[in-house]
């Protein structure tokens, strides 16, 4: 039968690169498309859609500084690629028949809403997806703090990242070590303690500060993200 979800309200965080297909840049609009109707098939469960996408497949604060730049020009830099990656997935979405709002931590009025968060939520209520773009709008953080503090903001039931390459959280790298294993639920303070890639430090520390749960999956598998939410599929539990 349908798949059944007890999610009412969650944030799926994807990184940038996910956006890139086999280019190893940019953005490749068939993945963008095939992402979207991931997010699709999740909406139709009823179930309310944030999303933070990052932007390291067209700019990171951290490489430009390495290479001489300005560190916090370059953090703006990096904001302003995931705006892009925020408006290809609107288009994606939109194609699709998704109503979509890009909410820009950073004004731009001509090109996505301002952030206001009753604002966010009345979008919400009427089903719409909201892209929380720009990041947190400030530099030194990343869209995996954004994700964290927006998640917290709407009151969102979890954090879903979907991870490209891996279907969980692992005690040790997989690909280097063919006898590691996958946790089907591991607490913060582990994930902080090993630090296993879950987000980065300052993410999971908002989440756990706020005891969000944060659930990691694979995006290879067609329909994994209604699947996970659905409770079928693998992944790993990151909770208290
Ligand atoms: N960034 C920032 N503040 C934020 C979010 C992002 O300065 O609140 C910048 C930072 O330079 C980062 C870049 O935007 O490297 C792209 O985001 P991120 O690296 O998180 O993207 P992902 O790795 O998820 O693709």
């Amino acid at each position: 039968g349908t798949p059944q979800t007890t999610f009412k309200r969650v944030m799926l965080k994807i990184s940038g690169e996910a956006l890139m297909g086999d280019q190893g840049f940019g953005l490749h609009p068939p993945t963008v498309q095939r992402i979207a109707k991931e997010v699709q098939a999740v909406q139709e469960l009823g179930v309310e859609i944030c999303m933070v996408i990052g932007g390291g497949n067209i700019f990171r604060g951290l490489a430009g500084s390495a290479q001489g730049m300005e560190r916090t020009t370059a953090d703006y830099m990096g904001m302003l690629a995931t705006v892009m990656n925020a408006l290809a997935m609107q288009s994606a979405l939109e194609g699709l028949g998704v109503f979509t709002r890009v909410i820009s931590a950073i004004r731009m009025d001509e090109v996505a809403e301002p952030y206001i968060r009753r604002r966010a939520v009345r979008h919400l209520e009427k089903k719409r997806v909201c892209i929380f773009a720009a990041g947190t709008g400030n530099p030194y953080f990343t869209t995996d703090t954004a994700a964290a503090l927006r998640a917290n903001e709407m009151a969102c039931e979890a954090i879903i990242m979907g991870k490209n390459g891996t279907d969980g959280v692992y005690d040790m790298d997989p690909r280097q070590h063919p006898e590691a294993k996958r946790y089907d639920e591991v607490t913060f303070d582990e994930v902080l303690s090993k630090n296993l890639k879950v987000m980065d430090a300052s993410a999971i520390a908002l989440a756990r500060d706020n005891n969000m749960p944060i659930i990691v999956f694979s995006l290879d598998e067609p329909g994994g993200f209604r699947g996970i939410l659905a409770g079928q599929g693998t992944c790993t539990r990151v909770v208290e």
